[in-house]
């Protein structure tokens, strides 16, 4: 079905041409004529599946056709991270290049100043992460009383990431009468709780089964011993055929790490994570989209819902806790039609979390060998109960923050073996 026949609005068409799209996707064919009938709506797609598109294109075409009354935000979409705030604006920027609209962005990191002027200036659409949002408002709730759409995006992530409460705080600040709609990768109690909270009788669109990845991704995954784990990634990035590669740690400190060591074997990556600042963030993004760095290493929570065209290997360095991080990790690659490759690596303790995993996908998942790769002996041999201790770990005091500094006496906060192993370290004080 061609997007002339959907009933969205002349302006949005021509933008929807001008982007190069032929044809709408499944999602944005079940939602669209849905969202312009002004039926409150809950979409089950994962990211890469046109979702954004989806319900920004018949929200346009409702207020290129609706006129405001009065002066004010007219629609709000809330996401779980900065980063999926700037790309919906980018999208929405894109989709309404026709239209006189104003858009504002709120999120965490940058000063508030301008974010607030921002407000006051008046904004059509804003894209915002629910705590910045909340933190602004404060003061100038009245902004929000002439709300008609609302969007929760990734809801399923702002739960996990614990945004409930923003979230509920600022829906109460919005009129009843409004459009609500929905999107979420997974179906759970507490997403379905949720649209009985916020929306009237929703209509349904589920794309995919519950818990299929993107089903263009082939899938594989490397036994492989925790200190080989660097060895084999550098060897798999020798392979040219490894053109975009999303890497992921789970932990910030480890992405730190898989970094120094790339930067050190001469593969220049980027990283994102929460600790570096927004500027940092967006720089590392805007060099792995414009090809100049090949390998991005990110944490989940950084890296959620990053849309990145041509993404060719998704490599989990660490293995998921979690089947829905999986799901939504290897959804980076293979989007929108393209094939992608997601490589796993699987250590001796990551066994429970794979057998998880495969219930919850219900199939297996190859293991395969790699060519001309050996395991490194690992040099970290275990110590002599005979020889006499090694001398206790203490940070140099410069390079150690103050407020470490202060709980420095308390032991328990550096075990003596902290700088040993390749595991979880998000607890460590010194980098
Ligand atoms: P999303 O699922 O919203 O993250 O979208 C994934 C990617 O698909 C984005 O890069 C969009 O620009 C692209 N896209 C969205 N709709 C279409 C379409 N109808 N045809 C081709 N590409 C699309």
């Amino acid at each position: 079905m061609p997007f002339q026949q959907l009933g969205l609005a002349p302006q949005v068409i021509q933008s929807v041409k001008d982007a190069g799209y032929t044809e709408p996707t499944p999602i944005q064919t079940a939602a669209i004529p849905v969202i312009l009938q002004r039926h409150d709506l809950m979409g089950i797609a994962q990211t890469g599946t046109g979702k954004t598109a989806a319900f920004v294109l018949p929200l346009l075409s409702l207020m290129a056709s609706n006129p405001p009354q009065h002066r004010g935000i007219r629609g709000l979409i809330m996401v779980p991270t900065r980063e999926l705030v700037v790309q919906v604006e980018e999208n929405i920027r894109t989709y309404a290049r026709h239209l006189p609209l104003r858009v504002a962005t709120i999120f965490g990191g940058v000063s508030e100043r301008p974010q607030i002027r921002a407000l006051q200036q008046g904004a059509d659409m804003i894209v915002a992460t629910p705590g910045r949002l909340l933190d602004v408002i404060r003061g100038r709730e009245a902004s929000l009383r002439s709300l008609e759409f609302l969007v929760l995006d990734e809801a399923d992530r702002m739960l996990d990431m614990g945004f409930i409460h923003p979230i509920r705080q600022i829906v109460r600040l919005l009129p009843q009468q409004r459009l609500t709609l929905l999107f979420s990768a997974t179906l759970s109690r507490e997403i379905e709780q949720l649209s009985r909270e916020f929306m009237h009788h929703p209509k349904m669109v589920e794309i995919g089964r519950r818990s299929n990845p993107a089903e263009t991704v082939t899938q594989y995954l490397y036994e492989i011993s925790h200190h080989a784990k660097m060895s084999l990634l550098s060897h798999l990035l020798k392979n040219e055929a490894l053109k975009t590669v999303l890497v992921f740690s789970r932990t910030k400190h480890g992405a730190d790490r898989i970094a120094r060591r790339l930067e050190s074997a001469r593969i220049p990556c980027a990283t994102l994570h929460a600790n570096r600042s927004q500027n940092q963030r967006l720089r590392a993004l805007q060099d792995f989209k414009n090809g100049r760095v090949r390998v991005l290493v990110a944490t989940d929570i950084a890296a959620r819902g990053i849309d990145v065209e041509g993404i060719s290997h998704v490599i989990n360095y660490d293995f998921p806790r979690h089947p829905e991080d999986y799901v939504h990790r290897i959804g980076r690659t293979g989007r929108a039609q393209a094939v992608g490759e997601a490589i796993s690596f699987l250590a001796p303790d990551d066994h429970s979390h794979l057998r998880t995993l495969e219930r919850f996908l219900r199939r297996g998942i190859l293991r395969k060998k790699v060519e001309g790769f050996t395991e490194p002996v690992n040099t970290a041999a275990p110590r002599d109960p005979a020889a006499p201790p090694p001398p206790p770990y203490r940070p140099r005091r410069d390079t150690m923050p103050w407020r470490l500094r202060r709980s420095w006496k308390n032991k328990e906060r550096f075990p003596p073996h902290h700088h040993s192993g390749d595991s979880s370290d998000s607890s460590r004080g010194r980098r």
